[in-house]
């Protein structure tokens, strides 16, 4: 495989992706580069909203595309934000606007447990599909400037430190780097 679109415009995980992936001779298009907007993730679960997104673009390119659909799963909120992760605070939400709500949903509560979660697909003739997971906890403020998203609230089960202050580390250990380890063993058989 020479060429492959990611269709995201979420620069935050197009910067993880091209990075998982710069070892590799494949050219990396996004669909920014392509002048592409986003199909509406009408999905009711990430495997259906990263399916639409490939979809979206490799039926137009016939190239081989991955698309990413992510979200954070709080315990106590039932799973909240799950599918929803984008946006948790409304439409108009924002990454600050989302993490403010979170903090204020959970108050001071003990159980802070989540779970991040990857579903990553890879549309070629076939639909390949991985997920990543990471289990962790919800910290009681804002740490680090690193990442997006909720990077700066959620730290990783084993570490102290949010994925924001665990910088660079984010790309080896996080839900996405455990989804595209078995996505780049497939790219380098096509
Ligand atoms: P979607 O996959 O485009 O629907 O968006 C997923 C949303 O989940 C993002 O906008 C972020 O708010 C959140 N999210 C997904 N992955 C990460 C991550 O690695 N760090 C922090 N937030 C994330």
């Amino acid at each position: 495989m020479d060429k492959l679109i990611v269709a995201t415009h979420n620069q935050g995980k197009l910067r993880e992706i091209k990075q998982f992936f710069c070892d590799m001779s494949v050219k990396i298009i996004s669909a920014d580069e392509l002048g592409e907007d986003s199909p509406r993730e009408t999905g009711k679960t990430y495997r259906e909203n990263a399916l639409l997104k490939a979809r979206y673009l490799y039926d137009k390119y016939r190239i081989p595309t991955l698309a990413d659909d992510s979200g954070l799963e709080v315990k106590i909120l039932n799973g909240l934000p799950g599918v929803y992760s984008a946006r948790f605070d409304g439409p108009k939400a924002t990454y600050e606007s989302n993490n403010i709500k979170l903090l204020s949903k959970l108050g001071n509560k003990s159980d802070r447990r989540a779970k991040f979660i990857s579903v990553i697909i890879l549309l070629s003739d076939t639909i390949y599909q991985s997920i990543g997971k990471v289990s962790g906890r919800i910290a009681y403020n804002l740490s680090g400037v690193g990442g997006f998203g909720y990077d700066p609230l959620f730290i990783p089960l084993g570490y102290q430190k949010t994925y924001s202050e665990l910088a660079c580390k984010k790309r080896f250990i996080s839900h996405r780097a455990i989804a595209l380890k078995k996505i780049k063993k497939i790219i380098k058989k096509l």
